[in-house]
This record gives C-alpha cells, sequence and structure tokens, in this order.
C-alpha cells in the first residue's frame, strides 16, 4: 500500500490549525493506506507553533517543520516536498479552502489513471473579494500568454504528486520556485480533478498585495523571456517610427510641405515618450539582473529552526 502524506504550509493559523488537523485526521484515518501530515510553521508569531507542537506530541503521524522565520508560502511547500519521503502526497492549505475530503478522490483518480499529478481545477471560489478573483483570472491568463510552457488555469497548489515527480522536484536548484509551474513542467501524466474552492473557514487572508504582487513577478520572471523580447520590440518600434519621422520631416524640409515651426509640443511628447521607453525597458532588464542577483547567491531557500516526530528517521 502507497504511504500518503499531506503537505500543510502554515503561517499565522491558529484560528484554523486545531479544526483543520480534525477534518484532515478523520479523512486519512479511513483509508487503508499508511499516512501522515507534514506541517510547516512558515516563522508564524502566533499560537500557531505551540498548537501544532501539541498536535505532533499526541499524533506519531504529524510531522512538523519551523521555519526559522517568515520565508513565504511556496517555500514552505518546498520545505514540505524536500523532507517528504512517502509515495504519494497531497499539497493542501491550512485554512481549508481546498477540502481535505477530496483526498479519497484523488487517490482514486490516480489509482485509477496511474497519474503521476492529480491538479485540481476551481470550478467556483467562495468567499473571496472580487479584486482577488479578478486579479487571480488575469494572472493565470497572462501568464499562459507569456510563458514558454503551457499551464492548466485555475489551478493552484492544490494537487497530489507521486514520488517520481517529487523526485524531479527535489532536483530543481532555482530559488524563485514557481511550484504549480515547475510541477507543470515537469511532464508525466498529470490528470486535473475540478473542484468547487470554499471559503476559508477562520482567520483572513495571508496573502496581502504585496505578497501577490511577489509571487506573480516570480512566476512570470522565472517562466517568461517574453518581457525582455516585448521590451526589445518595444525598442525596435520605436527607432522605426524614428527613422520615418526623421525622413518625413528632411523631405518635408526639403520640399516644402512640413510645416517646421510647429516644435514644442511635438519635441516634449517624443521625450515623455522615448523616456518612458526607455525606462521601462531598463525596468524589465533590472528585473532579470535582479533574478540572477539572487540567484548567484545561491541562499538557502529556506532556514529549517525545529523538527518534530522526524527523530526516527
Ligand atoms: N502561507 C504560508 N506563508 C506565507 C503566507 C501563507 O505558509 O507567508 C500559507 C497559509 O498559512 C495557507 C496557505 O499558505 O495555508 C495559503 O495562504 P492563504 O489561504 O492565506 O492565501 P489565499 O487562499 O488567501 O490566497
Ligand atoms: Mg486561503
Amino acid at each position: 500500500m502507497k504511504k500518503l502524506a499531506v503537505i500543510v504550509p502554515c503561517y499565522n493559523e491558529e484560528a484554523v490549525i486545531e479544526e483543520s488537523y480534525r477534518r484532515t485526521r478523520e479523512v486519512l484515518v479511513k483509508l487503508p493506506n499508511p499516512t501522515e501530515i507534514i506541517y510547516i510553521n512558515d516563522g508564524s508569531q502566533d499560537k500557531t507553533r505551540s498548537l501544532l507542537n501539541s498536535i505532533a506530541a499526541n499524533d506519531p503521524h504529524v510531522k512538523v517543520i519551523h521555519f526559522s522565520r517568515n520565508f513565504g508560502h511556496q517555500p514552505a511547500v518546498t520545505a514540505g516536498i524536500n523532507n517528504c519521503d512517502a509515495d504519494l502526497a497531497v499539497i493542501i492549505d491550512a485554512d481549508m479552502q481546498d477540502p481535505p475530503e477530496l483526498i479519497p478522490d484523488l487517490l482514486e483518480i490516480q489509482e485509477r489513471e496511474n497519474a503521476n499529478v492529480v491538479y485540481c481545477v476551481r470550478k467556483s471560489r467562495e468567499g473571496e473579494s472580487f479584486f482577488k478573483l479578478f486579479t487571480s483570472k488575469a494572472f493565470y491568463r497572462v501568464m499562459n500568454y507569456m510563458s514558454e510552457v503551457h499551464f492548466p488555469l485555475d489551478t493552484g497548489d492544490f494537487r497530489l504528486v507521486d514520488r517520481k515527480v517529487m523526485n524531479e522536484f527535489n532536483r530543481f536548484k532555482e530559488r524563485g520556485k514557481y511550484i504549480r509551474g515547475l510541477i507543470s513542467w515537469v511532464g508525466f501524466h498529470q490528470v486535473p480533478y475540478y473542484y468547487e474552492r470554499e471559503a476559508r473557514i477562520a482567520g483572513e487572508t495571508k496573502y496581502p498585495i504585496s505578497k501577490m504582487l511577489k509571487f506573480a513577478s516570480t512566476a512570470m520572471l522565472y517562466f517568461s523571456k517574453k518581457p525582455l523580447r516585448l521590451a526589445t520590440s518595444l525598442g525596435f518600434i520605436s527607432v522605426l517610427v524614428g527613422i520615418i519621422l526623421a525622413v518625413w520631416f528632411t523631405l518635408g524640409k526639403i520640399y516644402g510641405f512640413s510645416n517646421a515651426e510647429v516644435g514644442w509640443t511635438s519635441i516634449m511628447t517624443s521625450i515623455i515618450f522615448f523616456g518612458g521607453v526607455q525606462l521601462l525597458t531598463v525596468g524589465v532588464l533590472g528585473q532579470y539582473v535582479g533574478i540572477l542577483f539572487d540567484e548567484i547567491k545561491a541562499r538557502p531557500e529556506y532556514i529549517i529552526d525545529e523538527k518534530r516526530n522526524y527523530e526516527n528517521e
């Protein structure tokens, strides 16, 4: 029987963690498979740490990894996969937006289709703001246009992956990880599963705009060189326009069809326009240089403070 791990990143989730554990446990005990839950405490400042420790003290099938500070959702999931020895793993959020009750379905599909990945596609999303829904819809579509790889739309990290995929994932050396993209990129046999995403059971989102932007830019920059190409096209177009205008004005001067006195507005417009184009292009370039800088430093993606229930391995 294949061993199943459930990987749960948690950041300041004191409001949901016990309920989340109870519901997940309830699902897992009914399975014939050996199971475990791996909680990654991503440097929470609330009671999450002590709550997780007491859960782990009472249940040897619960493993806990405490980070030394908040590193973010993607590093937390990465640590979960890196520290998992199970044959199958389900990645799930602590807030129960992705119901753990679906895990048996995922297992069944995996078995029936002999799939390496079962990724969950959101048919609907409860309890999210219009802003979140709109930006998320837009993000996945822009991402698909920009990226060199095709991604399934409206898919989060909620998915089941097998050992083969985890082994490949563990070989990725890049620090900026867009996990749903990487898992899709790995290939093998990937099967969709459609579900209704629920509202958070308690607490509030741990993804403020700043984190959403960081997430989106990592996804974009690590999976696409299109912004660079667009910048080049923009430069190319402005050079072309410049040449045409120069020829036009020169001919106008010679043949007298251009009114040379008109000056200020057109000069200002072109200065502002080309200034903008240049700054934008340099900015895009800067983003990629920034990534090179981060990657070349090769710092660890996360730092573990303490692990629980990993002793007998
Ligand atoms: N999370 C994390 N570190 C962070 C932010 C979030 O580990 O810095 C976890 C969080 O505890 C949750 C999951 O990532 O289990 C998804 O976060 P959240 O539900 O707040 O995001 P949303 O569903 O609002 O996009
Ligand atoms: Mg959530």
